[in-house]
């Protein structure tokens, strides 16, 4: 098959736009690309550069199109370039987006979060993720008076000293008031609070175990429990990193199907539908020192982001988007499970059906993952062999069975390069 630029569809070197744009980005970008869109943390044969979105589809440089399940690496949740959500920032952005303070959209989109999310009595907004959670950090301490935090093992929370994975330009001070625990122990846990003692000012946890590398865990009762009575005995804050599974779970939070109420939680990615925005939300007893911390940014007020975040939070509220982009992930998941067990090979998926990992069993350098998503890639279907993927509410059922039409092929290519059938 030929794309439009005349070259065989799919892998190298059939990507020639975005070879040239990368040879470009190597001069004047360094490292070619930050974070986790560097070509080295790529697929083999993965585009690294796109010109088009819509609905589930995306298209890369060379005009390849794609069924995406990664929806932007998140912030896509209703569909690219959604027309409901696209018309209210147009519709905004002839009004303005930038002004010298906000517009009523910030009030609107505060009265809407605390309306939806249980435990919120008050929300900020800011632009990234990392913002929001360590806006939740700074009131956490300002409230407590206290410095220390506790942290999952290989949780990623952001992209700033304090969180981010790799060392460099990081000082051991950024780091000083962290303490450990491993996810879902709630043992680990206690053993934390108590190394903090009376400097305790804060537990931050994922919504769930969604680390890179390794099979997804929801949280368990017992943990989420036991991090709600770990802060309640110390007067500490408990923080939920909702950043990535914010309103794909749960309208109300996720961990409402837990039953435990977080004291902050923080919010990006999906909550505009794509349009750059975060949300911090807490309870009451934060409100003052919410209000005490000096936090702000340049665009942290724009109202275009908040339009388009005041449709997509109704929507997915509202309407069967939450179940639905669940339904669609089982489709996917009983398909792949049928196809891997008739191809003899082995694999787990794990985590919620909308936001799900695929790993393949024996596959320590992620051989077989990437042989599995390299191939899905080259019949027009964008997966990812050890990050997780992410459904959204546009994905129709016909797209499920179109893409598992190449993932079949692709799970045989993997049986073939591997083996494993009778095993
Ligand atoms: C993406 C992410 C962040 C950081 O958000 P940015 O918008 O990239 O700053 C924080 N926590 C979690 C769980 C995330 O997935």
């Amino acid at each position: 098959m030929l794309d439009r630029t005349g070259t065989p569809r799919g892998l190298p070197p059939g990507l020639p736009r975005d070879a040239a744009l990368r040879e470009r980005a190597r001069r004047v970008i360094p490292g070619g690309l930050w974070g986790h869109m560097n070509a080295a943390r790529l697929p083999e044969g993965y585009p690294q550069f796109f010109e088009r979105a819509e609905g589930c589809r995306i298209w890369d440089a060379d005009g390849n199109e794609y069924i995406d399940f990664m929806c932007g690496f998140g912030p896509m949740v209703l569909g690219y370039r959604d027309p409901e959500v696209e018309a209210a920032a147009a519709a905004q952005a002839r009004l303005g987006d930038i002004f010298d303070g906000p517009s009523a959209r910030l009030v609107e989109l505060a009265e809407l979060l605390t309306e939806t999310v249980a435990h919120a009595d008050w929300a900020m907004f800011q632009k990234n993720g990392t913002d929001a959670t360590t806006a939740c950090v700074t009131i956490a301490r300002a409230a407590t008076g206290r410095r220390k935090l506790l942290v999952a093992r290989g949780s990623y929370h952001g992209a700033v000293p304090w969180c981010t994975p790799s060392l460099a330009g990081v000082t051991s001070e950024d780091r000083a008031h962290l303490i450990h625990y491993d996810y879902n122990d709630a043992a680990s846990l206690r053993a934390a609070a108590a190394e903090a003692g009376g400097d305790l000012a804060g537990v931050i946890a994922t919504a769930f175990r969604h680390d890179t590398r390794r099979d997804e865990e929801m949280a368990t009762p017992e943990f989420a429990r036991a991090a709600r009575e770990v802060c309640d005995a110390a007067g500490a804050a408990l923080i939920l990193d909702d950043v990535r599974a914010g309103f794909r779970l749960d309208a109300g939070g996720s961990w409402e199907p837990l039953g435990v109420w977080p004291d902050l939680s923080a919010w990006s990615k999906a909550i505009a539908n794509g349009h750059p925005l975060a949300a911090v939300t807490g309870a009451d007893w934060l409100r003052e020192a919410a209000a005490a911390v000096f936090v702000t940014g340049s665009f942290w007020c724009n109202a275009v982001p908040m339009a388009a975040a005041l449709v997509t939070i109704r929507r997915l509220r509202d309407t069967d988007a939450i179940p639905h982009m669940a339904a669609m992930g089982e489709r996917l998941r009983a398909g792949i499970a049928a196809q891997a067990r008739a191809h003899g090979v082995w694999l787990r998926q794990s985590g919620p059906a909308q936001m799900p990992m695929i790993l393949f069993d024996d596959d320590p350098e992620f051989a077989k993952g990437n042989l599995f998503v390299t191939e899905a890639l080259a019949r027009g279907v964008y997966l990812h062999p050890w990050h997780n993927m992410f459904l959204s509410a546009a994905h129709t059922p016909a797209d499920i069975d179109r893409a598992l039409e190449a993932t079949d092929a692709a799970l045989a290519a993997v049986a073939r390069r591997f083996g494993e059938k009778g095993a």
